[in-house]
């Protein structure tokens, strides 16, 4: 092959991944875009909204999965990591290990598999609290649109009865995991984040109870396709809470935990607090917090939440959680304008856990927060919140960036 004429890897299928794989392709170039998750999208697919304008995710992700579809420079492979690779900037050899793929691309979505499946699998997409059949749609917008067995939990030809069921012969469960070899140019990392361990930070006491969940669950629980079906209801027992307490900081800025700020957590709690009000205007919302760290267009939503009489922002961090016998939670935290203790007794609390960068195992430069070092040299880019913590917006312009050095290399 002519070295001009290698395609770009691009390793993860979230905003920043799929970005710059529409980038590089309208320019003319090759792009081969992984994901490891059945369906592109990365964290942003699971949000029930997002800011600044708290547009619905299928805003901004639908038109770039048309792109993606339109465009024959554009190869991606779901469920699929990279095991290795070698060689040089302009001359990487790459090997791919790609999950089976039990339900091929001729799916009608008929979901006549799920319906005679018979076992279950946690669904991840909603973070656990609810099952799906093994044989599932991931989610009503998955791109790629179509089923998908989850190899782990399916006892393949022992039950066969999705196979048996499928008009189309779209099921093959005699497939196996394949491995492809690459040569590439340049390749750009989009790997993305997760949620800090809540566990770890032991005084909110998060394990301990049902309704002490992250920012991130958070999403799910309130979404209009998620647990609770357009109600936000608390996991102990299903009633809908009248008093929410958001936690901000939770383990960041903290040197036991995360010793930097995440740069959006706090845009979220202001926008999930938002959302409350729109479904429950007549809940209690209190946000603890040390700083509020929001910029740019993001400022609207805290002038919105100042303005609401039932959000109230206490700048002081909380020292302790605690559930009561009725289940509510007890939170202990200092008012520092008034110079008091304060005790508040909410039904809910959201942790505002921060960002870490997603594992990824390979042999990278890392930077002393564990993110993927930017080198600006050596071929491998990373972008977005591979490389640190940062909005979609932000990620867009980090992943258009990389798209322009991953191109000049050849
Ligand atoms: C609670 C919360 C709410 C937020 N709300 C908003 C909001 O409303 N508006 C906003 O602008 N920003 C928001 N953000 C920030 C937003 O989530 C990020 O800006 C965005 O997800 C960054 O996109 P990304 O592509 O860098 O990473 P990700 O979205 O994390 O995507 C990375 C992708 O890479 C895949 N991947 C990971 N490892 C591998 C691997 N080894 N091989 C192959 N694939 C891999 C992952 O499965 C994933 O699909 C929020 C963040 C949090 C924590």
């Amino acid at each position: 092959m002519d070295q001009s004429q290698k395609p770009v890897l691009i390793i993860g299928g979230g905003i920043s991944g799929i970005t710059a794989a529409v980038e590089i392709a309208e320019v003319g170039k090759e792009v081969i875009l992984i994901e490891k998750m059945p369906y592109l999208g990365g964290n942003v697919v699971k949000f029930n909204n997002y800011f600044p304008k708290l547009c619905p995710p299928t805003c901004g992700l639908e038109i770039n999965f048309r792109r993606i579809k339109q465009n024959p420079r554009i190869k991606y492979f779901t469920s699929t990591e990279v095991q290795e690779i070698s060689g040089e900037k302009g001359n990487f050899g790459v090997k791919l290990k790609t999950n089976p793929q039990y339900i091929k691309n001729n799916c009608t979505v008929c979901g006549k598999c799920a319906e005679v499946c018979p076992e279950e699998r946690p669904d991840e997409f909603n973070h656990g609290f609810t099952k799906t059949k093994v044989a599932y749609l991931p989610h009503e917008m998955a791109f790629p649109y179509k089923y998908h067995i989850d190899n782990e939990y399916c006892k393949k030809e022992a039950c066969k009865k999705c196979m048996e069921v499928c008009e189309y012969t779209a099921i093959d469960l005699s497939r196996n995991e394949e491995t492809i070899d690459l040569e590439v140019s340049s390749i750009i990392i989009g790997t993305g984040w997760k949620n800090y361990d809540a566990s770890k930070i032991e005084n909110l006491n998060y394990s301990t109870s049902k309704n002490i969940i992250t920012n991130v669950e958070f999403e799910r629980l309130i979404a209009s396709n998620g647990v609770g079906e357009n109600k936000l209801l608390r996991l102990s027992d299903n009633a809908e809470p009248q008093k929410i307490a958001f936690v901000q900081c939770a383990g960041s800025r903290d040197e036991n935990h995360l010793s930097y700020c995440s740069a959006v957590c706090c845009s979220a709690s202001l926008k999930h607090a938002l959302t409350i009000k729109e479904l429950y205007p007549n809940t209690e919302v209190k946000i603890f917090y040390i700083d509020m760290r929001v910029s740019g267009r993001n400022e609207d939503f805290l002038v919105k939440v100042q303005d609401n009489k039932n959000i109230e922002l206490i700048k002081g961090k909380v020292g302790k959680i605690s559930e009561l016998d009725n289940n509510n939670l007890l939170l202990e935290a200092e008012d520092i304008l008034s110079g008091m203790k304060i005790k508040y007794e909410a039904e809910m609390a959201v942790l505002a856990t921060g960002i870490i960068p997603s594992n990824i195992n390979l042999d990278m430069n890392l930077d002393q927060n564990q993110f993927i070092a930017d080198l600006q040299k050596g071929g491998i880019i990373p972008v977005a919140c591979s490389r640190k913590p940062m909005d979609v917006s932000s990620s867009v312009k980090d992943a258009t960036a990389a798209a322009l050095k991953a191109m000049q290399i050849n």
